[in-house]
């Protein structure tokens, strides 16, 4: 084996409740509008045809509990609360039915945007990358397996910043469902572990300001937070 040229930053593995091993992050994929209020507050129309994606570095991807500055190229960043789910075994053109086999485990997660650069890029019919691929922006939570916890539709899911309630749902409103998502990326890509999915947020999104604690929960898993510092 050939040393490669130099050392990147490590990307952290993420707790799972009970392991003592973390749960490494391979890919990220971020399902858009699958609230139909929060694509209503988005001035969007929900499109019922088949869910859409939009990806997230690994690199830029950090443990719930951090303070990260305020982001570069934006004024109106936000938090989008959201259920993620952390694939366990390969899954490729897999039927709803065989969908639930690949959830290795669930957490709560953050998909931080720079709502401005998103809108704006949406508008020009351009890719969100500068909007959603943002440094520090897909949080995680410790995981916990799914042989102990299961998206039933009663779950509450919720956001506060600085105490104050933002977001609040549950995973009743999510359009197209955990199996349903597994099983319509799975014809697009080859799922395997160490792929995550972010299956959207609901409404009440808004921004955060240099200083702000963010706090997320959803019933029975282990809760989110992150704190923002002025911008370098
Ligand atoms: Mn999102």
């Amino acid at each position: 084996m050939s040393q490669t040229l130099f050392t990147l930053p490590k990307i952290p593995g993420i707790p799972v409740k009970g392991e003592a091993a973390t749960y490494p992050i391979g890919r990220i994929f971020c399902v858009g509008r699958n609230y139909a209020a929060h694509a209503a507050e988005m001035g969007n129309e929900v499109d019922r045809e088949a869910p859409f994606y939009f990806t997230k570095s690994a690199a830029n991807a950090i443990l719930s509990g951090e303070t990260v500055p305020y982001p570069p190229g934006t004024e109106n960043f936000h938090y989008e609360m959201e259920l993620a789910l952390a694939i366990g075994k390969p899954a490729f053109r897999v039927p709803r039915a065989q969908a639930w086999d690949a959830v290795y485990a669930y957490g709560c997660a953050l998909d931080m945007t720079r709502r401005d650069q998103q809108i704006r890029e949406r508008d020009k019919k351009r890719p969100w990358d500068l909007g959603k691929d943002v440094e520090d922006s897909a949080v995680f939570a410790p995981f916990t397996r799914a042989s102990e916890w299961s998206p039933e539709e009663d779950r509450r899911i919720h956001l506060e910043v600085n105490g104050e309630t933002k977001q609040d749902a549950t995973l009743a409103e999510l359009i197209w469902k955990i199996d349903e998502i597994i099983s319509h990326l799975s014809g697009f890509y080859h799922l395997r572990p160490g792929d995550l999915i972010l299956t959207g947020t609901p409404a009440g999104v808004g921004p955060v300001m240099a200083g702000d604690r963010l706090t997320g929960r959803i019933d029975g898993l282990d809760p989110i937070s992150l704190t923002l510092t002025e911008a370098e």
